[in-house]
C-alpha cells in the first residue's frame, strides 16, 4: 500500500485476515518457548536473531503487526516495540552511544528523559549536554567530534516549543550523528519525522496511539540504518511489551486519526477561551497564531493534538489548587492521550538547565478530552469563579 494515505494505512496495515481464519484482527501470540520441527530448523533461526521469531522476548506476530504498520503509517524501514515510551528512549539512546562520546538533549525533553541521560548515561562515561529548543542551525557550535546523538522533542514537553528538525538534524549529520527525536505529541499523524532528518521517531504509544489510558507501551521507529543496532540494543536489553498491550496499541491505531482530530477541535477551542480569561497571560500551543513557534509549526507539522499548556498570571497557589480541585471533568493526574481530559500544575522552571524558565506564574498543562466540548468550556467557567474567589479571599485576609 505505497502510494496509500495515513487514514487508509491506518485502517489496514498490520491484518492480513486471510491468515487467520478471516478474522479481521490479528489474533494476540502469548508466546515465551517457541518450538522448532528439528535441529535444522532451530539452527537456521539462530543464525538470523534479530529477524526470526524465536523466543517470545524478540517479537510475535503481533508485535510484528504493530510495528509494520507504525513504520509504514510513519514512514520508517521498521520499528521496535517496548514496554514504555521510556523504555523505548532508554533503548534508544543506549544504541548509538559508548563511553567517552557525547550526546546533545533538548532543554524541553520529557523529565524522565534528562534524568536517564544525566544519571544512567552520565554514569556511563557519556557526556551530556543540553541544548535551547529554539537554537535551530546553531546546535553547531555546540557539536563535536564526538557528539553521536542529537535528540529532540517537538513541541517540547510542558514549554510546547517547536523546534526546527530540519536545520538541527542537517548540522548533526555534518559529524554523522544519529538523530532520535520524541515524536509522541504530534504522532506519526501530525509530523512525518523522516521527511525532515530524523533517523528514530520515538513514541509514548500508551498517549495517543494506545488511545485509552488502560497499557503503557514505547515504540521506536527507525530508518533502515538506525534498525539494527536499534533491535540488537533492545534484544540485549530485553526490551519488549506484553502480548494485550501491543494488542491496545493496534487496536487504538484503527481510530488514531478521528480521535486526534477532535482532540485537537477541543485543544483550541479550550485554549482559545482561556486565553480569554485576564488570569491567562498566554497559551502555549502551537496551533494558535500568536504562540512563536505558530509559523514552524505549520511549515513542517499537518496538525495539532489535544496537549497544550497555560501560562497563568502571578496568583497565589491556593487559587490555581481552588480552580484544579473545582472541575469534574478534567482530571489531575500525569500521562495524556486517552479520551479524557485532564489539567495538572506543571514546573518547567525546576527541570531547565540550558535555559531559564523566567515566568513567575503559575502553568497549567491541559489535556483536552473527547468530552462535550460546550461542557468543558462550562466545568472551566465555573473553576475561573473558583479562582477568582480565591485570589479575593487571598487579597482580603491580613
Ligand atoms: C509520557 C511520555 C513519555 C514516556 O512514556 P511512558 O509510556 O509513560 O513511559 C515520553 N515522552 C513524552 C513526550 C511523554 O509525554
Amino acid at each position: 500500500m505505497t502510494d496509500a494515505k495515513p487514514d487508509t494505512i491506518l485502517t489496514h496495515a498490520g491484518t492480513s485476515p486471510f491468515d487467520h481464519h478471516g478474522i479481521v484482527n490479528p489474533p494476540v501470540y502469548h508466546a515465551s518457548t517457541v518450538l522448532f520441527p528439528n535441529v535444522a530448523a532451530l539452527e537456521a533461526a539462530d543464525a538470523a536473531p534479530f529477524d526470526t521469531i524465536n523466543y517470545g522476548r524478540i517479537g510475535t506476530p503481533t508485535s510484528q503487526a504493530l510495528e509494520g504498520a507504525v513504520a509504514e503509517l510513519e514512514g520508517g524501514y521498521n520499528a521496535v516495540t517496548a514496554a514504555s515510551g521510556l523504555a523505548a528512549i532508554a533503548t534508544a539512546l543506549s544504541a548509538f552511544t559508548k563511553a567517552g562520546d557525547h550526546v546533545l538533549i533538548t532543554d524541553s525533553a520529557y523529565g524522565p528523559t534528562r534524568r536517564f541521560c544525566s544519571e544512567v548515561l552520565g554514569r556511563f562515561g557519556v557526556a551530556v549536554d543540553y541544548y535551547d529548543p529554539l537554537i535551530g542551525a546553531g546546535i553547531a557550535a555546540l557539536i563535536r567530534p564526538t557528539t553521536r546523538i542529537v535528540y529532540l522533542e517537538a513541541p517540547g514537553s510542558l514549554t510546547f516549543e517547536v523546534q526546527d528538525v530540519p536545520a538541527i538534524a542537517a548540522a548533526a549529520k555534518t559529524v554523522g550523528a544519529t538523530v532520535l527525536m520524541d515524536n509522541t505529541w504530534a504522532t506519526p499523524l501530525y509530523f512525518r519525522p523522516f521527511d525532515h532528518g530524523v533517523d528514530v521517531s520515538i513514541h509514548a504509544a500508551t498517549k495517543y496511539i494506545v488511545g485509552h489510558s488502560d497499557a503503557m507501551l514505547g515504540l521506536m521507529v527507525c530508518s533502515e540504518a538506525a534498525y539494527e543496532p536499534i533491535k540488537r540494543t533492545a534484544v540485549r536489553f530485553g526490551t519488549c511489551a506484553g502480548p494485550d498491550d501491543v494488542y491496545l496499541g493496534l487496536r487504538g491505531l484503527r481510530t488514531l486519526s478521528v480521535r486526534l482530530k477532535r482532540h485537537g477541535q477541543a485543544a483550541l477551542a479550550l485554549a482559545n477561551w482561556l486565553a480569554n480569561q485576564p488570569e491567562v497571560e498566554r497559551l502555549l500551543y502551537p496551533a494558535r497564531p500568536d504562540d512563536p513557534g505558530h509559523a514552524l509549526w505549520r511549515r513542517d507539522f499537518t496538525g495539532a493534538s489535544g496537549l497544550f499548556s497555560a501560562q497563568f498570571r502571578p496568583c497565589p497557589k491556593p487559587a490555581i489548587a481552588a480552580l484544579l480541585d473545582s472541575l469534574k471533568l478534567f482530571g489531575i493526574g500525569y500521562s495524556w492521550g486517552g479520551f479524557e481530559s485532564l489539567a495538572l500544575p506543571v514546573h518547567p522552571r525546576s527541570i531547565r538547565t540550558a535555559t531559564r524558565w523566567t515566568h513567575p506564574g503559575p502553568l497549567v498543562r491541559f489535556h483536552a478530552g473527547l468530552e462535550d466540548i460546550d461542557d468543558l468550556i462550562a466545568d472551566l467557567d465555573q473553576g475561573f469563579e473558583r479562582l477568582r474567589a480565591a485570589i479575593r479571599s487571598g487579597a482580603d485576609s491580613p
